[in-house]
């Protein structure tokens, strides 16, 4: 069983503040839904499962639309983007390559983000590029939230570098 990632809204925000409300929503309920999942998966150990059908929670779950869009994209951070899959134009704002580190050495930034790629608002704006192709600085985000408890978690580094409607 794959949780679904895009979610079509009956009706489009037409506001940013709306926007996030809806995607805090529905990132609830991915929430709710991955946590009902992996109890099940673990429960059953059923060897029909695929490895790539996520025994084990995800950490952040976060979520983005765009306002006049009834699509929201949800996703988690997990394996890095691959670059076959990548949308053009989120490769154009990464602040690296794919899975390299950020900040690099000397680049006078302190602190530390996660690999380029990794984290679930890349992943979730990914889809929705590839789903409305979009431009990258119309994708509003919601909260980035700690599956575990549901709690709210900073945009890291890398995120914030990407998109500048982080910041
Ligand atoms: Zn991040």
């Amino acid at each position: 069983m794959t949780l679904k990632k895009v979610i079509h809204r009956k009706s489009a925000p037409n506001t940013e503040s709306k926007c996030k409300e809806i995607c805090d929503e529905e990132s609830m309920n991915y929430i709710k839904s991955l946590q009902i999942q992996c109890r099940k998966n673990r429960a059953t150990k059923d060897p029909l499962v695929k490895s790539n059908e996520q025994w084990d929670m995800p950490r952040v779950v976060c979520s983005c639309g765009k306002p006049g869009s009834n699509i929201i994209s949800i996703d988690s951070c997990r394996a890095t983007i691959k670059a076959s899959n990548c949308h053009p134009k989120l490769t154009k704002v990464l602040p690296g390559p794919l899975n390299s580190k950020f900040p690099l050495k000397g680049m006078g930034i302190s602190g530390r983000g996660f690999r380029v790629g990794h984290c679930a608002e890349p992943h979730a704006a990914n889809t929705l590029l590839r789903m409305t192709n979009c431009n990258v600085s119309h994708i509003v985000f919601g909260t980035a939230f700690r599956t575990e408890d549901c709690t709210f978690r900073d945009y890291c580094l890398t995120c914030k570098a990407t998109f500048k409607q982080l910041k």
